[in-house]
């Protein structure tokens, strides 16, 4: 979904060399989801990346494919599940009606995690960015947690995420409206999903729509192949996700 819309977090891309090119100078990291997981010498080069990241993801407006499926779903009895942590979903619609399993970059958490719960991220990550001199923020910005006193984390998937309340929250919320819904009419629509974690949407979605009597899956993403299992109750569209989306559109 980001990624058909120019934000691509995975390459060297455009909004990689215009936002992050002092980080690639310094470090050699050639794209957002590589200096996420850099083993940056200190915290507060990791700070920095981590700040300017996070404020622009605060800044940057929904993107046209997210435009494009609001006005697709918005007056349907929709729930999205993604992985995707940069924000552009809660732009748009409404978080009772979204579940975020890897995590939501609005957040941070206590990194050893020692409690159970998370802290609105935005004034701290302004602040850091504000104050960064080359690839660095001051030490005395650096979050920290107010209970142990340990470094904060961003709120997503790491060898130390937060499956606390508020994930438990979005997950019990999807949960509720499979629940609700899985006798009735289903489409599942399957957008971008990649093979990185396909235990998350891939396999429960395929399975979900063999098993259920009156569901049907839509998977668009360039380089799809079709799954013969779901022959019938499924098709596999090998194409640009923000061109078909947009297309629909116009026949509305
Ligand atoms: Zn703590």
């Amino acid at each position: 979904m980001s990624t058909a819309n120019g934000h691509d977090f995975y390459g060297h891309s455009k909004y990689f060399i215009d936002n992050f090119s002092e980080f690639e100078k310094n470090y050699g990291v050639r794209g957002n989801f590589e200096s996420l997981y850099y083993k940056y010498p200190t915290s507060e080069e990791r700070w920095a990346y981590l700040s300017k990241h996070g404020t622009l993801m605060f800044d940057t407006p929904p993107g046209q494919t997210y435009l494009d499926l609001y006005k697709l779903i918005k007056d349907k009895n929709y729930f999205i599940i993604s992985t995707n942590q940069d924000m552009q979903f809660s732009k748009l619609f409404p978080d009772e009606k979204i579940c975020l399993p890897q995590g939501d970059a609005h957040w941070f958490q206590c990194g050893n995690p020692c409690h159970d719960e998370v802290y609105y991220a935005e004034e701290m990550l302004r602040n850091m960015a504000d104050n960064i001199v080359d690839t660095r923020i001051p030490t005395e910005l650096i979050p920290k947690c107010p209970v142990c006193g340990g470094e904060m984390e961003p709120w997503i998937r790491s060898y130390v995420f937060l499956e606390g309340g508020l994930w438990k929250d979005g997950i019990k919320r999807y949960q509720t409206f499979l629940n609700e819904n899985s006798h009735k009419k289903v489409v599942f629509i399957e957008l971008g999903v990649g093979r990185m974690t396909p235990n998350i949407i891939k396999y429960p979605f395929s399975q979900m729509t063999y098993n259920w009597q009156n569901a049907f899956l839509v998977r668009i993403n360039q380089g799809e192949a079709p799954t013969p299992m779901l022959k019938n109750k499924s098709i596999t569209m090998d194409a640009d996700i923000a061109q078909v989306l947009h297309d629909l559109t116009s026949h509305m």
